[in-house]
């Protein structure tokens, strides 16, 4: 089967309103309005690497668009649509189908549109997707702004998707394969977040990322990670290894103040979050665990170690 009849068959479908051109010339086009900025990302899964390589292809297709959406909603901004460079082994028709299918579930769900990409073939399996979304001017949420005496929060659950992958079968292996990008809650956290992360990489390393960004240092609360009763049940050094280390969680992290905190859990979001830490002015990461420091070494995912 030719390049053509893929992205024919797979992923060509009637175009979005809001995209001026898509899918089928040489680039897309989309057209801005003067009060936003463009926000974009791009994220890489290698099969195998990234994903087990058994998993579905419509958990990977979902996955491929939901990581990228994620770091989206971390800025704040608005997904509004994506490009997908694939490359593929071989021409299989039943992974294409169900990968385009896991991939425009995702899609929709977010209404995010489809509009360019690439296709070529490659030994290793290997997906690009990369997201652009819209925010208003100087709006986004950056690593940088945690202030001394802010909450430190995370949405949802931590921990899930390390468990899913240690324990594949059961019933969190759905957090791994299925991850959920906040974009409602990144986005209601615009004006109020002083500065925010998507945890992809382990709670610990990427809180790290903006404890150094913002030059500042925080304490966390160990009995206060939101996990699941399936890790509260291991040993809890293991459950605080899962909660901490293990990547693919795809929750926010965001630090606010406790006054903008108050504000923002007046309204309902599409997820809950709860308060983890807070920011303080000695750089470092410390732990305490019932009111006392708690000494605890973890590791977040290193690509090249
Ligand atoms: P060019 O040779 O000019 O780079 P291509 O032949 O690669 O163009 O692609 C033709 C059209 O199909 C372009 O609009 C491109 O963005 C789109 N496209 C190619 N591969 C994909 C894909 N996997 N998903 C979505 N759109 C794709
Ligand atoms: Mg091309």
């Amino acid at each position: 089967m030719a390049e053509f009849s893929i992205i024919d068959r797979y992923f060509k479908r009637a175009s979005h309103q809001d995209v001026s051109l898509g899918i089928g010339d040489d680039s897309a086009i989309l057209t801005p309005l003067t009060s936003q900025q463009l926000v974009i990302c791009t994220d890489t899964l290698v099969a195998g690497r990234h994903f087990p390589l058994d998993t579905s292809a419509h958990a990977v297709g979902w996955k491929s668009v939901a990581v990228n959406l994620s770091d989206i909603a971390a800025m704040g901004a608005q997904p509004h649509s994506i490009l997908l460079a694939l490359s593929l082994p071989s021409v299989d028709e039943t992974w294409l189908a169900e990968f385009s299918r896991g991939l425009f579930e995702c899609c929709d769900q977010f209404n995010v549109a489809l509009i360019g990409g690439d296709t070529t073939q490659s030994s290793q399996l290997t997906i690009t997707v990369t997201a652009l979304g819209w925010i208003e001017q100087g709006q986004a949420i950056t690593r940088a702004g945690a202030q001394v005496g802010d909450y430190i929060c995370v949405s949802g659950q931590v921990g899930d998707a390390a468990y899913g992958l240690h324990h594949l079968g059961h019933a969190l292996q759905q957090r791994l394969d299925y991850p959920t990008p906040r974009c409602d809650l990144g986005q209601r956290l615009k004006g109020r977040a002083t500065s925010m992360i998507d945890v992809s990489d382990g709670l610990a390393q990427d809180l790290g990322h903006i404890l150094e960004a913002s030059g500042v240092g925080a304490t966390l609360f160990l009995d206060r990670l939101p996990i699941d009763s399936a890790l509260k049940a291991l040993d809890q050094q293991q459950a605080w290894q899962y909660a901490l280390a293990g990547g693919d969680d795809y929750e926010l992290c965001f630090t606010i103040s406790p006054q903008k905190f108050e504000e923002l859990s007046r309204h309902q979001s599409d997820v809950p979050f709860t308060i983890i830490g807070e920011i303080t002015q000695q750089t470092g990461l410390l732990f305490k665990y019932m009111g006392e420091v708690y000494p605890l070494h973890v590791h977040g995912y290193q690509h090249f170690a």
